[in-house]
């Protein structure tokens, strides 16, 4: 697949989604995030229901409308978060067949696959991601075996709850817009699983598929041949999500097994902690932009980068904005990595 349409928005594939988690790329606004040619962000259900933003986003028009982002914005749905925050710490809610109970600093959730859709309908999201169940791929495969069944049940609910609230009947003008919806595959670093998995989501049927589940090990070594196999068995005619995938080199393997979508927190945290991302011959290679060598260049992040940053200030300027703690560094090293990305995705366009 060369392009995404989704209603009246057409990207090109394959695409880098930023995280938005709370709904904001941090340290940039979105008037940032179209200059640098960045063509969807991706926001968490989980977060948006923790915040207990969902109603005000809902009532100032949804997602777009309330970041004035007119991309493609995915909405997570907060699986991902019922492995980092329970599967890892039971303290903090359980996992059950209703959906997962969070309860962490006071809040009491029920995140079931019902609410799991209606929040992401309510924020007016393009692509809506089911409720799964995520696990880590250390775990044992009973425990992959179960979440794989889980998921594709939930998946069912998800999808069941989605028709029901997007049947809009006979398309008019001002006919609502329905978004798509991707299953997330599940299944560890079993090949039977993922296929199970596969298979019951592609029998339940979705606009897209993903690759769930942490896609490295424990030490932090590319899950490359799982990762391969479960492309392998989602439909080449969809687009295919590598959730979390966001090292270049691992983007570009992805590529190559027919991914097209992808998001990380990578490129902004990078930023963040004064690591920019820049070509070098066919790689790519970091500038730490808080070492001393660079308080008195005057070039250029990078020579041939378009961003606001590399074609308006130096190395020098950046590095004095960092050592002063000035909040701009974060911004115009969180564009420069951002247009890094976009720019690492149009060599594949
Ligand atoms: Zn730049």
């Amino acid at each position: 697949m060369k392009k995404l349409k989704i209603n009246d928005k057409i990207i090109r594939l394959p695409a880098f989604f930023p995280d938005a988690t709370h709904g904001a790329v941090k340290s940039v606004g979105s008037l940032d995030l179209i200059r640098e040619n960045v063509s969807g962000i991706v926001v968490n259900t989980y977060h948006l229901l923790v915040d207990k933003n969902i109603e005000t986003v809902k009532k100032l028009g949804g997602v777009h409308e309330f970041t004035k982002f007119p991309g493609i914005i995915i909405t997570d749905s907060g699986g991902f978060q019922a492995m980092s925050l329970i599967r890892r710490s039971p303290g903090n809610g359980k996992i059950t067949e209703d959906g997962v109970y969070f309860h962490i600093n006071g809040n009491k959730i029920l995140l079931s696959p019902e609410l799991c859709i209606k929040t992401q309908l309510e924020a007016g999201s393009d692509i809506i991601m089911c409720l799964d169940d995520c696990t880590d791929p250390a775990e044992a495969h009973k425990e992959q075996k179960l979440s794989v069944e889980r998921t594709v049940r939930w998946a069912k609910r998800c999808k069941d709850y989605f028709d029901r609230k997007t049947n809009f009947g006979r398309k008019t003008k001002n006919s609502k817009k329905k978004p798509l919806i991707f299953g997330i595959v599940q299944g560890g670093s079993s090949k039977k699983l993922r296929k199970e998995c596969a298979d019951g989501l592609i029998k339940i049927g979705f606009d897209g598929y993903a690759y769930g589940g942490w896609p490295v090990d424990g030490t932090g070594k590319f899950l490359s041949e799982i990762v391969k196999f479960t492309a392998s068995v989602m439909p080449d005619d969809k687009p295919k999500y590598a959730m979390g995938v966001g090292k270049p080199q691992d983007i570009k393997e992805c590529i190559r097994y027919g991914y097209n979508l992808f998001d990380c927190v990578l490129p902004t945290r990078d930023a963040r902690h004064e690591r920019l991302y820049v070509f070098s011959g066919r790689s790519y290679k970091f500038i730490y932009i808080g070492s001393g060598k660079y308080k008195k260049d005057n070039k250029p992040i990078s020579g041939k980068c378009k961003c606001e940053t590399c074609t308006s200030y130096s190395r020098a300027y950046l590095y004095n904005l960092f050592k002063n703690k000035d909040p701009l560094a974060l911004r115009l090293a969180t564009i420069h990595n951002l247009r890094f990305y976009t720019d690492l995705m149009k060599l594949f366009n």
